[in-house]
């Protein structure tokens, strides 16, 4: 059994939520296949790309539909669609969550007077000796900092089961990337949660930084002792039913 020589923010997510999700999907590499979910989200994503790459002041509805339009084609999406295991709904279906979530971008912010400095920007970097690589949905030079933002298409995790460490951790591991990568400061970090609408930030500061830091390094170490012991722990939970591994029988709890 091989660590990766690399972490992401979303495998270290992963880890934490269940070691033997991390074990079947990072080390043997078994694929989880798209779900609807997924789908709606890279849809929304790869159109929103395109929409901050035109004119600002042609950020129109209008302009959208247009995109999504030759996105859909472009990528082929009504093939991927239709090759999904499980469609909730219709083609229509998925067209109008998936538009809906991207008008409502105009709920957060006016694209027209929005200037992104980066796009899908791959950032690799040592974070207190932990090699890392991942992909910043968009970022902007504020005038303290940078503001990262990450677009979201799914529900708002429940503060029941989730804290706020945990909600904004990707994007403080981000934060800890860039400051290590560029010596570049980040301001503040925001999950735009498009299905909603709504935006939940965070100021970024040296505690929460810190905080964000001392995770990465405790669950490398976490990781390559597993590695050495051969041992993946199985955090069975509610959101076990949601987990690809349940239903092939790859996870050893539900053997
Ligand atoms: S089914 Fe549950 S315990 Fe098994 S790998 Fe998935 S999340 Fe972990």
């Amino acid at each position: 059994m091989e660590a990766p020589s690399y972490l992401s923010p979303s495998s270290i997510a992963t880890y934490r939520d269940c070691p033997q999700k991390f074990k079947l999907s990072r080390i043997d590499k078994i694929p989880q296949p798209p779900t609807w979910a997924t789908h709606v989200g890279s849809f929304v994503h790869e159109v929103l790309e395109h929409l901050y790459q035109v004119d600002p002041d042609n950020r129109t509805h209008d302009t959208l539909k247009s995109l999504a339009a030759d996105r859909w084609s472009v990528s082929d999406w009504e093939q991927k669609v239709n090759a999904l295991t499980e469609l909730p709904g219709s083609i229509k279906d998925f067209k109008v969550q998936a538009f809906k979530c991207m008008t409502n971008l105009w709920h957060l912010e006016d694209p027209r007077e929005t200037e992104l400095d980066g796009m899908e920007h791959e950032v690799t970097a040592e974070v207190e000796g932990v090699a890392m690589k991942g992909f910043i949905d968009r970022f902007v030079f504020g005038d303290n900092g940078i503001v990262i933002s990450d677009y979201k298409t799914g529900k708002i995790p429940n503060p029941k089961f989730t804290s706020e460490d945990d909600k904004f951790f990707q994007l403080l591991a981000y934060a800890a990337m860039i400051e290590a990568a560029d010596e570049e400061p980040t301001e503040r970090v925001q999950l735009l949660y498009l299905g909603v609408p709504v935006s939940h930030e965070l100021a970024v500061t040296p505690v929460n930084l810190s905080i964000a830091k001392g995770t990465i390094v405790e669950t490398r170490e976490g990781i390559d002792a597993a590695v050495s012991r051969g041992e993946f722990p199985c955090n069975v939970t509610k959101l076990c039913d949601w987990c690809h591994y349940k239903t092939t029988g790859d996870c050893p709890a539900f053997q």
